[in-house]
């Protein structure tokens, strides 16, 4: 489960964006300070932190930060409201990963959350591949398309499959049939045709399946 820790002391905020964060089914501790957040952070070890730069008692959200990089690079989401924050954030020397601006919408902000995730999940297992807007996990075989969940059939999953192997590689029919059906498998390698139409089909303008000529397919 997605753990999110939320280090903010104005309680309505951080109700609010608890609120939403479990509405995505993650699992949320809000802290009002910055050593109370630390000491959640240790204990719950999160997938994401969003930290509140202005902090009650002796460390703001940037100390926080500080300290937390001597340990840990979970990604940081900070809140802010103030334009030289946002300087000091971008300058990334206290190396956080993305910041918004108070007042925010929450939608915005789990978008944002989903966003950090996603690239860190996917610099760690190479599990995660974006295109354009579409993303392809495969470790938990899901598509989604404009944030649209897609279906995939089994055999649709194993062409691409084979094809994201071999990204920048023009495939045979064949090659791709061996890779995707297995070896054993006797048929017509136009099958291999009629399931890259599907995939363009669902997957729509923005996949990066070119057709090339004499040879078969290749992605990206
Ligand atoms: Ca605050």
């Amino acid at each position: 489960m997605t753990t999110v820790v939320v280090v903010e002391d104005e309680s309505d905020i951080g109700q609010l964006l608890s609120l939403y964060f479990r509405k995505e089914g993650w699992s949320v501790h809000v802290a009002g300070d910055g050593a109370g957040g630390l000491e959640a952070i240790r204990s719950r070890k999160p997938d994401i932190v969003v930290l509140d730069i202005g902090l009650p008692g002796d460390m703001d959200g940037f100390d926080v930060c500080r300290e937390l990089r001597r340990h840990s690079q979970v990604p940081v989401l900070f809140l802010t409201a103030r334009d030289d924050e946002i300087d000091r954030i971008l300058g990334l020397e206290i190396g956080g990963d993305d910041y918004v601006t108070k007042p925010f919408s929450p939608r915005e902000i789990v978008a944002r959350v989903k966003a950090i995730l996603r690239r860190g999940r996917s610099t760690a297992t190479g599990a995660v591949v974006e295109v354009g807007s579409i993303v392809i996990d495969r470790q938990r075989r899901e598509i989604t398309v404009d944030d649209r969940h897609q279906e995939l059939a089994s055999q649709e999953w194993a062409l691409l499959e084979a094809l994201l192997d071999n990204r920048g590689t023009a495939l045979s029919r064949q090659q791709l049939l061996d890779l995707a059906w297995g070896v054993d498998w006797i048929g017509d390698p136009r099958t291999v045709d009629v399931h890259v139409r599907q995939l363009r089909r669902k997957l729509g303008e923005q996949l990066p399946l070119a057709t090339v000529r004499g040879v078969g397919y290749r992605f990206g």
